[in-house]
């Protein structure tokens, strides 16, 4: 990728001031440009926006220059080329994978993904005739194993959903373009970023062709807007909204605005979440009514060199699995602990500054069979955190007095 000057900046000075480095009379704040359409100065604009001249706006599901301001924002910070947003992170990723592919075509993927993505895969996909085969996160050489001359996506999610399992980003980058080698036709690699974003953990600068992320979860993290983006290459991200123009997915101009004021403080945000989620996970290791607690950040989580070697923090989310009783089965002792705490929120979703908590077998892994679940590390048991930025003394308290009851 070109790297642009503004990329040496720090992560924090990109999300805040964007390109503008320069002087320039005009609103501190990016106005929200609430129209569906833009008005021509004369009929000679239809025909330069026909022609391609990206000064022309026209109508807010082509583009909106609310939403255009923060997609440039996003790029920079993303280190990728360009950035589409979209009204969802599942408009981003369904918009970014159907861009790759056709009817006939197969898709390599890990399993343990978020589940709204699982379940697009095998239950929509197979309708369009694109299949997806599964491979073993741990034994990645399965991608280039299983690759044939209708692949064009290897897609992955790492840390996973809910069982935060990390998966080896170089070495699936270096797979695929084995495997792209072997059968000398292009292999695109995609990545959904939501749970690490571009702050514990850069996919582009690891080889990754595009990154896919819910922007409704870090990005955002006031747990007030649903937006989505994809980043990657000018070539790609523009087959990416011709796309998103027809399945019009867009996003909205408010929704941008206020995700542009969440960017502002985002490091910051990360930076207190990862450290919270840290010093809670040390917590809930010494709790003995945990009997497992996952966290990247741990010595103990199974992937901790993959993780050293990737990851530049560890994230706010933390799994723990409760101990279950004579009283309790292993989903009663999870949802006792969850409808007791105070100062965390039981509810889905991630990545606010306030600490949410859900139940897998309840939320993002419901529906699933047993065999899917075991596939997916999912036990009945497990309790996902999406640790915010309250007092981290509060928190502990918090989560020691729920264990109690159980
Ligand atoms: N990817 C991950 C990892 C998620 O957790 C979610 C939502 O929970 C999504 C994608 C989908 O994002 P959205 O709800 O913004 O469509």
């Amino acid at each position: 990728m070109k790297k642009k000057a503004t990329q040496q900046l720090s992560i924090a000075t990109r999300a805040i001031h964007g390109n503008k480095l320069f002087a320039f009379k005009g609103p501190v704040a990016t106005p929200i440009y609430q129209t569906s359409t833009y008005r021509f100065e004369t009929s000679d604009d239809a025909v330069r926006y026909a022609k391609g001249d990206p000064s022309v706006y026209v109508y807010s599901r082509y583009h909106n220059p609310t939403v255009h301001d923060v997609e440039e924002k996003l790029a920079l910070m993303e280190n990728g080329e360009t950035a589409a947003l979209f009204a969802s992170g599942m408009a981003a990723i369904t918009t970014a994978i159907l861009t790759v592919t056709k009817a006939g075509d197969n898709i390599i993927s890990t399993p343990a993904l978020y589940g709204g993505t699982y379940r697009w895969m095998r239950d929509e996909l197979p309708k369009q005739n694109i299949s997806v085969r599964f491979i073993d996160p741990h034994h990645l050489e399965e991608i280039a194993q299983l690759a044939d001359e209708r692949t064009t996506l290897v897609y992955i999610e790492t840390p996973t959903n809910p069982t935060l399992t990390v998966v080896d980003i170089a070495e699936a980058v270096r797979q695929t373009k084995k495997a792209e080698k072997k059968l000398n036709h292009p292999i695109l690699t995609m990545i959904d970023n939501t749970f690490a974003t571009v702050i514990n953990q850069d996919p582009i600068k690891l080889g990754v062709d595009v990154v896919t992320e819910s922007a409704t979860k870090y990005l955002g993290g006031h747990a007030d807007i649903l937006a989505g983006i994809v980043v990657g290459t000018e070539d790609f991200v523009k087959q990416v909204r011709a796309l998103g123009k027809y399945h019009g997915g867009c996003a909205d101009p408010f929704a941008a605005y206020l995700l542009g004021r969440s960017l502002k403080t985002f490091e910051l945000r990360v930076h207190r979440q990862n450290e919270n989620a840290f010093a809670l996970a040390r917590a809930l290791e010494k709790n003995k009514k945990v009997i497992r607690v996952i966290y990247p950040g741990l010595s103990s989580h199974p992937q901790f060199q993959i993780v050293k070697k990737q990851m530049t923090g560890f994230g706010g989310m933390v799994t723990i699995e409760v101990k279950s009783s004579k009283r309790y089965s292993p989903v009663e002792a999870a949802a006792k602990v969850c409808d007791t705490l105070k100062v965390a929120i039981n509810a889905m979703s991630l990545g606010g500054v306030e600490t949410l908590v859900s139940i897998p077998v309840y939320s993002s892994h419901v529906f699933m069979s047993d065999k899917e679940l075991k596939r997916h590390g999912v036990t009945a048991g497990m309790i996902r955190i999406s640790v915010g930025v309250e007092g981290i003394d509060d928190l502990i308290k918090d989560f020691e007095q729920a264990l109690d009851v159980i």
